[in-house]
């Protein structure tokens, strides 16, 4: 393949089409590498505001390394996939350490920090530091599937490495930060996904395989392994008739899914009861139905099925169980987003009490 018959025509595209987020109007290392954990697993509208109020809140690897777990996690609830948070503390930690509090301009380097793969790195030597590395991700790979027809598996650690090694191939000595960039705007805003690229207006049209041979709908080709699995919580949602009026949350243990925040009570068992701990559980006696809800991580699917209690005397919880206010419930405690409905039905429950 000649290379310059793509990136001549791609980066030309790009200068008139890219879109001016803000990791890219002032892309800093520090940025560039926040935006792209941010933007793993997460859509570009949804990361922003987060983005946002991440960058202002901590400016730089000094006060990443430094601030407290919960607000950190606090800054982070509603993205999911929360260690990712975690790592980027631990990986501005050994910045602090080893490199004067900087990202360091390497892709090996780099690519030993936590939470830092294979992609990150390539994205943020490539964008930040002009290093030509590839950065591969899904979008990416959607494009030269469908550039080269290839029908390799794009899930497969082989599909993997021939679309990497595809990339080493294409990408300029110069620019490279721009190449990435826009190979992803392109998978992004024209090579979409589930058969509907908006080819005719593709500046890569002319040298596309599965445009010229009908073959979009087809590509790129994932073969997924593995099913979710599926588990029933019961979920107790318990408010106390205090002044303010409170909800009780349980902290999650610091190692696991979801390690560290703050939860309604839940069980695997069919009673919500079960998930409370004695003190309170002998209190909760009537019990109103909530609505069902479900979440869906990467690899379970929760269904839940909730129950609403009201507790009228004060009782003393174990360590890891608070009474928390609709104040504190909103700015103190980070709750994941599988329990986003439930957190806005106890929402507006206590500001009905108040
Ligand atoms: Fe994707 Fe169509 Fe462009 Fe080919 S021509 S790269 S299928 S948008």
């Amino acid at each position: 393949m000649d290379a310059e018959r793509i990136t001549k025509p791609l980066l030309a595209w790009y200068s008139t089409h890219f879109r001016p987020l803000p990791w890219r109007v002032d892309a800093t290392p520090y940025h560039v590498w926040i935006s792209e954990i941010m933007l793993q697993q997460t859509r570009i509208e949804a990361v922003i505001p987060y983005y946002h109020r991440f960058i202002a809140a901590l400016p730089d690897v000094h006060a990443l390394a430094e601030i407290d777990t919960e607000s950190l996690l606090k800054l982070w609830e509603g993205l999911g996939y929360y260690s990712r948070a975690r790592n980027l503390q631990k990986a501005a930690q050994t910045m602090v350490q080893l490199y004067d509090g900087d990202l360091p301009p390497d892709y090996d380097k780099l690519r030993t920090l936590p939470g830092i793969g294979d992609y990150t790195a390539g994205a943020i030597a490539s964008i930040a530091f002009s290093i030509p590395a590839p950065a591969v991700d899904g979008n990416v790979m959607r494009v030269l599937a469908r550039l080269t027809g290839d029908n390799t598996d794009v899930l497969s650690t082989a599909g993997k490495k021939k679309f990497t090694d595809l990339t080493w191939q294409l990408i300029p000595e110069r620019q490279p930060g721009r190449f990435n960039q826009a190979l992803m705007e392109l998978g992004e805003t024209v090579c979409l996904p589930a058969g509907t690229p908006k080819c005719h207006t593709c500046p890569l049209r002319h040298e596309c395989v599965a445009f010229r041979e009908g073959l979009t709908q087809h590509l790129p080709v994932r073969i997924k392994k593995t099913k979710r699995r599926v588990e029933q919580h019961a979920v107790a949602v318990v408010i106390a008739n205090s002044t303010p009026p409170s909800v009780l949350l349980h902290k999650r243990a610091e190692t696991g899914l979801l390690a560290g925040m703050w939860e309604f009570p839940h069980t695997l068992s069919e009673s919500p009861l079960d998930a409370l701990p004695d003190p309170v559980k002998t209190v909760c006696t009537n019990a109103e139905a909530l609505p069902v809800c479900k979440h869906l991580f990467s690899h379970i699917e929760w269904r839940m099925a909730g129950a609403q209690y009201r507790i009228q005397t004060p009782v003393t919880l174990p360590a890891d169980y608070v009474f928390a206010s609709l104040e504190d419930l909103q700015s103190v405690y980070p709750l994941p987003g599988a329990f986003r409905r439930y957190t806005e039905i106890v929402s507006k429950l206590l500001v009905k009490e108040i």
